[in-house]
């Protein structure tokens, strides 16, 4: 029998969301379905997804981004609870049951906490059960309160994760095709990298500052998720959400976005 994949997909909040802020129901809705047939084929996935201050704020009906801590934190509570809606509803047409995982830093610094977590994920796989994570943000104010938050837009939550669960893959779904030799939003002359073996400082170099408006993690977070996830063995791609049938051409070996190579791979 072929040896089933375990993936990890990272979806940001500039994939989950549209310019004014609301859930991107197409998109969404596609991502479900790429998972779930991702999981039919044999694989088993766990996705990552961010959103909930976004989603929760645009449920509040706030004009603005929340800037104070309690409102940042009453939004994600909201929007958390909007995209598990989401999510179950969408995966439930295809049969499948997910489970919200919320952590925070400290749940996996802690040997105690981190192995009863890895216990929840092999119980949850296990059951075929697609687990959702995010960071719990509603409780770790420390980590929304900082400029350069912890998990930075949940990456590197999901490398940590990805390297929790001994994924074979990671995938980092974002607003952009890949990582350039320099911000394509900025030089029109940039070009991909498709492949990355070493990630030094001149790597981060050419990832510039935080990321879009919606997005808060930019390229510097990936890179750091990628850099914490290959030491340990996992391979990372990060490429465009925008079209989540890049899922099937990652499953089926194409060439997509960046590929940064896991040390043992
Ligand atoms: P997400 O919400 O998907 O996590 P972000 O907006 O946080 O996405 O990060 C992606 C952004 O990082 C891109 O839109 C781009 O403007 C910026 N960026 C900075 N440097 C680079 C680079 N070298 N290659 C690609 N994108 C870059």
């Amino acid at each position: 029998m072929r040896k089933k994949h375990r993936i990890v997909v990272k979806v940001g909040t500039s994939t989950l969301t549209n310019e004014l802020g609301n859930s991107n129901l197409r998109t969404m809705e596609r991502l479900v379905m790429t998972l779930a047939d991702i999981q039919n084929r044999g694989n088993e996935v766990i996705l990552v997804s961010s959103g909930a201050i976004a989603v929760g704020a645009n449920k509040m009906h706030l004009s603005e981004k929340p800037k104070e801590m309690r409102m940042k934190q009453a939004a994600a509570a909201v929007g958390q609870c909007e995209n598990m809606f989401l999510y179950d509803k969408f995966f439930s047409y295809y049969d499948k049951t997910v489970a919200q995982i919320l952590l925070n830093a400290d749940d996996i610094s802690e040997e105690e906490k981190k192995e009863n977590i890895s216990n929840t994920f092999e119980a949850l796989l296990e059951q075929n059960i697609i687990p959702i994570v995010n960071e719990n943000d509603s409780v770790s104010y420390t980590e929304i309160e900082s400029e350069e938050k912890l998990f930075g837009d949940n990456d590197m939550l999901s490398a940590v994760v990805a390297v929790l669960c001994n994924a074979d893959r990671l995938i980092i779904l974002s607003d952009i095709d890949g990582f350039y030799d320099k911000d394509p939003r900025l030089y029109k002359d940039a070009k991909l990298i498709s492949r990355i073996e070493t990630i030094d400082e001149e790597t981060y170099k050419l990832a510039g500052g935080a990321g879009s408006r919606r997005g808060t993690g930019g390229m510097r977070t990936k890179l750091q998720a990628a850099d914490i996830a290959t030491r340990q063995g996992v391979s990372v791609i990060v490429t465009n959400g925008k079209n989540p049938d890049v899922l099937y051409d990652i499953a089926d070996g194409k060439k997509v976005g960046t590929l940064f190579v896991g040390a043992k791979s």
